[in-house]
């Protein structure tokens, strides 16, 4: 087991534990350092914060996950030792927060047009006070007995490339990376290829141009041991890392999604040194 994961995701988005359930569960897996990195949103990072004081064993470095567009394809990019009280930040996820629950909107009323008889209200209600995204559409899904699991929900009805598709972002990930440099948290390339448990994402297909626009706006990181990722993705990643000199990151992507297989918190992460690395580059 590890001792460090930098992507979890909480109830305040698309995970289905809450901050304080996730905390305990990471201590118990014997992680001692944790970055919570929810969709579009910081509100889970105090709850999280609090748990982590309460156990003494565990310490929660605060982060955001930023859903960006790059010409067509998503991209997404971590934001570690984010700052509660940054206006522009928290400013940016209000924005989001609309835009996703207007977007989830248009992706059900697709899916009725279809004959999917799922109703918004029933997915606002399963989102509650998370930012809402499609795995709240995909528990819907489940629970009318479409599919088994959240993950056939987007094998077969919301994945990029179905008719009910909308992205979520406007931004790109440029105007994400400036936004997080000005708030003096860390900007992390996420996932930067396919992984199995989330087939139906499409991979970025151009990564060395998607580095070098983003390396020079202060790209500090990618992520290079991430969730079901093989032995051969890995060192393929830890070459470009070396190469681009970023700072190699990486977690679980933990959001306890009830999908078989789903990599668990503690299983797969970077060394400890990737923190102090990070951490010097804060200063
Ligand atoms: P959204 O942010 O609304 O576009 O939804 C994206 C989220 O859905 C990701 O952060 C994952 O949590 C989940 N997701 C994406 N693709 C898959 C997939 N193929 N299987 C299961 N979950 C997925
Ligand atoms: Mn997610
Ligand atoms: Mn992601
Ligand atoms: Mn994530």
């Amino acid at each position: 087991m590890f001792d460090l994961d930098l992507h979890l995701h909480s109830t305040a988005s698309d995970g289905t534990l809450s901050p304080s359930e996730l905390i305990n569960k990471c201590a118990q897996n014997g992680l001692k350092v944790v970055a919570l990195t929810d969709h579009d949103t910081l509100n889970g990072i105090g709850e999280a914060t609090k748990q982590a004081e309460v156990l003494g064993t565990i310490e929660v470095v605060p982060g955001i996950e930023v859903s960006c567009n790059w010409n067509g394809t998503e991209v997404h990019i971590l934001g570690l030792f984010t700052r509660a009280d940054d206006a522009r930040l928290s400013e940016y996820c209000s924005r989001a927060r609309k835009n996703r629950l207007s977007r989830s909107k248009k992706i059900v009323e697709r899916l009725q047009q279809i004959g999917i008889e799922i109703k918004f209200e029933k997915v606002t209600e399963l989102a509650g006070n998370a930012v809402i995204g499609r795995p709240h559409i995909a528990k819907a899904l489940v629970d009318a007995g479409y599919v088994k699991y959240p993950k056939e929900a987007f094998d077969l009805y919301l994945g990029s490339s179905h008719s009910s598709y909308f992205p979520s972002s406007t931004i790109s990930p440029i105007e994400a990376i400036d936004l997080l440099v000005e708030s003096k948290a860390l900007p992390v390339l996420a996932h930067p290829m396919r992984s199995k448990v989330k087939s139906g994402r499409n991979p970025i297909s151009n990564l060395s141009e998607l580095i070098s626009e983003l390396k020079p706006r202060g790209l500090e990181g990618i992520e290079v041991y991430y969730g079901d990722y093989t032995d051969s993705q890995i060192s393929r990643l830890s070459l470009i890392a070396k190469e681009s000199d970023l700072i190699e990151c990486g977690g679980s992507d933990f959001h306890n999604s009830g999908n078989p297989g789903e990599p668990q918190p503690g299983t797969v992460g970077p060394p400890m040194s990737t923190l102090s690395n990070l951490k010097n580059r804060l200063k």
